[in-house]
């Protein structure tokens, strides 16, 4: 059985199909890029899988069970964590802090009594900050982190409740090309160690060709292709709608 199952999804905005009639299946373990031109459709997608929208058809499935149209919080309990391509970080607290807040909400405390938590599972938000390799920032202000380093705060906090499938929406947007390569590697060891299915979207093509296990293709709201890395840089059809930017260039060059 798959991890994520997505049968004929489809949202309209007034008149514009955003997405429409598309499917695809996600494993454990696996890493699974979701590309596609600007407006394409793909945080559409992602929102109906992590329930802040629900599709108008079709199905999603989470390890075989039908989670179409619940709200974020039930999905979210259920083992469906998410990043933002905005980090959302609290950035007058310190790293650690951070992550307990988050340890906090999987364990369903309340915020407000963070005065009295500020011990909160210490030691498991450390644990978490090191698989992120940021236990050495932990006493540190998010405020001061460079953006490469929220973003790896970030993952840890979407790791603080255990997922078993986690959603990243542009997890490197507004990286520098070299640390996205580097987030996207460690998010990778993480999700394989863990089980963890991961599905993204991404920009860069050094990212998506080297990291993903596989890829799918979405353009004016429809699946044009999916499979392997490989399969998806030779085919005309993807070349075709990447006219013009990196995927061809790469392959020319
Ligand atoms: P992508 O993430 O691939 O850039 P989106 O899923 O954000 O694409 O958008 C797909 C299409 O749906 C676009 O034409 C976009 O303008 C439209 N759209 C997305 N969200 C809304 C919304 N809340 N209201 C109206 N139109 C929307
Ligand atoms: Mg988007």
């Amino acid at each position: 059985m798959s991890l994520l199952q997505i049968e004929g999804i489809s949202k309209a905005f007034g008149g514009v199909q955003a997405v429409q009639n598309v499917s695809f299946r996600l494993q454990a373990g696996e890493l699974l890029a979701l590309i596609g031109p600007n407006g394409a459709g793909k945080s559409t997608t992602f929102n109906m899988v992590g329930g802040q929208l629900a599709p108008d058809r079709g199905r999603v499935l989470l390890a075989g069970r039908d989670i179409t149209g619940l709200p974020p919080r039930a999905i979210w309990r259920l083992g469906v964590g998410r990043t933002f391509q905005i980090a959302q970080t609290f950035a007058s607290l310190t790293v650690a802090e951070n992550v307990q807040m988050a340890l906090l909400s999987a364990d369903r405390r309340i915020f407000s009594w963070w005065p009295r938590a500020a011990g909160h599972r210490r030691a498991d938000a450390l644990a978490l900050l090191e698989q992120v390799d940021m236990q050495a920032q932990a006493g540190r202000p998010c405020s001061e982190l460079a953006y490469g380093d929220v973003k790896r705060v970030e993952l840890a906090m979407a790791l603080a409740h255990d997922p078993r499938l986690l959603l990243m929406d542009e997890p490197t947007a507004g990286m520098a090309p070299g640390e996205r390569v580097a987030l996207m590697q460690l998010a990778r060891r993480i999700a394989q160690e863990r089980r963890m299915g991961m599905l993204f979207t991404e920009h860069s093509m050094d990212v998506v060709f080297g990291q993903a296990d596989r890829v799918a293709v979405l353009v004016r709201g429809q699946l044009l292709a999916q499979g392997t890395p490989q399969k998806i840089r030779d085919d005309a059809r993807v070349q075709q709608a990447y006219l013009g930017t990196g995927l061809v260039r790469e392959r020319t060059a």
